[in-house]
């Protein structure tokens, strides 16, 4: 069954002359057990197709659903809330607080988010299988990219969500990196039954899905 739909968005950005149609008419719906992969070259409209499926921007045109619920007709706190439970984000930058240790960041996500979140245990497991458990207390600018990376996956994994978004998440990883992220993304999806949606240029991370788009242009096509 279909965790998270898009029908039809089309979004744009600048005005007049300088308006570009960034996302055309974009169908597109991942399923529960599923790892889908969007690939496409810098430019396309990854972030902007991602950032809108998360609710974090709102399309010009189009609707986006989760488990049935439309999520532009929820308040925003309802959206907030959707987006707690539902939603694990990698973003691009990485979003980590600067001033916090890596064990901190998820702490942090403790006070926002008291429930549901996976255990100490757990963790300790996710962050020793991403190979950043001996890096806990250091902080994010005492990291290399590849590791940031690695703990921004486990921060979004950490709530236990039910989508996870993922925003070029190997970009600083070499490639046996990228074949550990890959595995273990795949095997969250297969196991764990959630559905991870990956938007990047990385086309290492081809084995490891279901199903490929690409998008060119702001045209998502299949396969
Ligand atoms: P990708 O992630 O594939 O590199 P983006 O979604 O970031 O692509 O961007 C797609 C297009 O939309 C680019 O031409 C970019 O310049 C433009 N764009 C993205 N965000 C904004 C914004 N906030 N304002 C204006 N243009 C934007
Ligand atoms: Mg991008």
């Amino acid at each position: 069954m279909a965790v998270l739909t898009l029908k039809q968005i089309n979004k744009y950005f600048g005005k007049d002359s300088a308006r570009v149609h960034v996302l055309k008419d974009l169908d597109f719906s991942v399923d529960k057990g599923k790892l889908v992969l969007v690939l496409g070259p810098s430019g396309s409209g990854k972030s902007t197709f991602l950032t809108i499926a998360g609710g974090l921007q709102t399309p010009d045109k189009g609707s986006i659903s989760i488990n049935g619920q439309d999520m532009l007709k929820l308040t925003p706190k309802q959206r907030d809330n959707l987006r707690l439970n539902k939603i694990g984000f990698v973003l691009q930058n990485y979003s980590l607080v600067p001033y916090l240790t890596a064990m901190e960041q998820f702490q942090l996500v403790d006070r926002i988010k008291k429930e549901g979140n996976i255990s100490s245990d757990a963790l300790t497991q996710l962050l020793q299988q991403l190979d950043i458990y001996e890096l806990k207390n250091k902080y994010p600018d005492q990291l290399s990219g590849g590791q940031r990376q690695r703990l921004a996956i486990a921060r979004a994994l950490y709530t236990q969500p039910e989508v996870v978004l993922a925003d070029e998440p190997t970009a600083a990883l070499d490639s046996e990196r990228v074949k550990e992220v890959g595995k273990l993304l795949a095997d969250l999806a297969h196991q764990g039954n959630k559905a991870i949606v990956i938007v990047t240029h990385d086309s290492r991370l081809q084995d490891f899905a279901d199903d490929i788009y690409h998008l060119n242009d702001g045209v998502l096509e299949k396969g």
